[in-house]
């Protein structure tokens, strides 16, 4: 399935319940290494407890901030329903998103200056999986 130049697999461990986890040089290098000059890289992840965005990656603060914002819209102690206990998880990794979309220019990610690729965990520890899907065009 996943693992050759253009389809790549990346780890990502967690070690918080809520965590935001740079990814950005990872995922330029399976761009890097596809060698497809110009297209799209689509960046997934396959869980229903974490989420995948795009943000400031100059100051630390900004990661923090956002983790303590997404707590106050998403409150840890309302009576959820759901039996395993993690609804606040699976409701901020739905607002989030699953997936990013990338412009490729010259084998590089086309990212504005002060953006970096955030990993969001907010079940966690936990080890995660991203896909990343590299297309040519
Ligand atoms: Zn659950």
């Amino acid at each position: 399935m996943l693992n050759n130049k253009s389809n790549m697999i990346i780890k990502v461990e967690s070690d918080k319940t809520d965590q935001v986890i740079d990814i950005t040089s990872q995922i330029s290098d399976v761009v890097k290494n596809s060698k497809i000059g110009k297209g799209i890289c689509y960046v997934y992840v396959p869980h229903t407890t974490a989420a995948v965005t795009i943000n400031e990656n100059a100051d630390p603060d900004v990661k923090e901030d956002f983790l303590k914002g997404l707590g106050e819209i998403v409150p840890d102690n309302i009576p959820y329903k759901h039996s395993e206990g993690n609804s606040p998880a699976h409701i901020k990794a739905s607002m989030i998103g699953a997936g990013e979309m990338i412009i490729v220019e010259d084998d590089q990610l086309l990212l504005g200056v002060w953006q970096g690729i955030y990993f969001c965990e907010f079940d966690g520890p936990r080890q995660r999986k991203v896909y990343v899907k590299v297309l040519e065009g």
